[in-house]
């Protein structure tokens, strides 16, 4: 790797390996010595592959965002206080040098780490004659249970925060720039900007996440795949159904502006498109007005867009969908779904 390894890893050292919370012994030996303090360890990773998870010619300060973002959104999900990152790096041996390259990586990582306390705390890197590839580990701590997909219980709301769709509508427009498989929108520069900037640096929703599992929320998933999709995980692992109403899924001004009127816009989007990093929480109506204070406190938007229902009532699909009352058919995909 021309620059070489060490000369990056030093790098990588000095501008986000700095010492953080718990880090005992951080960058620099052969592992991290990292203190939990008698609480407990979450562990997640993602990988994401050039040209499969992002585009090629993305700026390395979105890419280092998003992948550390996806990251931080699973342990979000879990009700976990985010940590510790560890970062693997398999960078194509073709290119030149990677100085000006790493250097808009590591202010996008630092811009997302510095803002939740996350210290990188080890990785690897490698040359690779394949797609730049990027695999990030994350730890966090819990003191009590985590939230879990299997534990949605009939009676319960189903809460979003954030907005849908705003990611997948952005896809559509870059696809389509690209001369690839979108879905025409006309839409104007702002609105775009708006859209794009969901798709490339999504917020992951790490204190609301916490402060639900304090509440008491026992389930919970972050959205990653689609809304319909990754509610219908939470109900194949924990047993139910559920009822969604379509007109109350939230929607950013710009989504809205394009979507909010037209249901087959609102499917392809909030409903069942991707990359949204929103939470989904099920939670008894007990806990509603907790929930509504803990994200109000933190200038979130929680909507309440649905409700679980016993498996065995009535109707066998899995989930009923309704626009303005009125029972509305189900999408065949539900969202991404993996090629493997
Ligand atoms: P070893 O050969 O013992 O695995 P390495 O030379 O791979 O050690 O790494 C040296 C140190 O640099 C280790 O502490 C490792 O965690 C860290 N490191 C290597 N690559 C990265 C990376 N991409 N991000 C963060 N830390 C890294
Ligand atoms: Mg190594």
């Amino acid at each position: 790797m021309a620059g070489g390894e060490f000369a990056l890893i030093a790098q990588l050292r000095s501008r986000l390996g700095t010492a953080g919370k718990g880090v005992r012994l951080g960058i620099g030996d052969d592992a991290a010595w990292l203190d939990p303090a008698g609480r407990q360890l979450v562990a997640t990773m993602d990988t994401l592959v050039a040209g499969r998870h992002f585009f090629s010619d993305v700026r390395p300060y979105d890419l280092a965002w998003k992948a550390l973002a996806v990251n931080l959104s699973d342990l979000a999900a879990m009700g976990a206080e985010a940590r510790w990152c560890l970062l693997g790096l398999a960078l194509p041996s073709r290119a030149a040098s990677y100085g000006a390259w790493l250097e808009d990586f590591m202010g996008g990582w630092r811009a997302l780490a510095e803002r939740h306390d996350v210290t990188l705390a080890g990785g690897d890197t490698v040359a690779t004659d394949g797609p730049l590839t990027l695999s990030v580990t994350a730890l966090g701590l819990v003191d009590r249970s985590v939230m879990r997909r299997d534990a949605a219980r009939p009676g319960d709301r189903i809460w979003v925060t954030g907005s849908l769709g705003d990611a997948a509508a952005a896809l559509d427009l870059a696809l389509m720039e690209r001369g690839r498989e979108g879905h025409r929108v006309l839409c104007s520069a702002t609105q775009r900007e708006a859209l794009e900037a969901r798709r490339l640096r999504p917020t992951p929703r790490l204190e609301l996440g916490e402060a639900a599992a304090s509440c008491g929320v026992r389930c919970a998933l972050d959205c990653s795949d689609g809304f319909l999709a990754d509610l219908g995980h939470i109900l194949e692992a924990s047993g139910a159904r559920a009822h969604v109403a379509l007109d109350a899924l939230p929607l950013s001004p710009e989504l809205a502006d394009l979507a909010r009127t037209d249901p087959e816009r609102l499917r392809r989007w909030p409903l069942t498109g991707g990359d949204d990093y929103e939470l989904i929480l099920c939670a008894p109506p007990s806990l509603s007005a907790a929930l509504r204070q803990a994200a109000a406190a933190r200038g979130l938007r929680l909507t309440a867009v649905g409700r679980i229902l016993p498996a065995d009532s009535g109707s066998s699909a899995a989930v009923i969908l309704t626009w303005r009352d009125q029972v509305v058919p189900l999408p065949a995909v539900w969202g991404h779904v993996h090629a493997l």
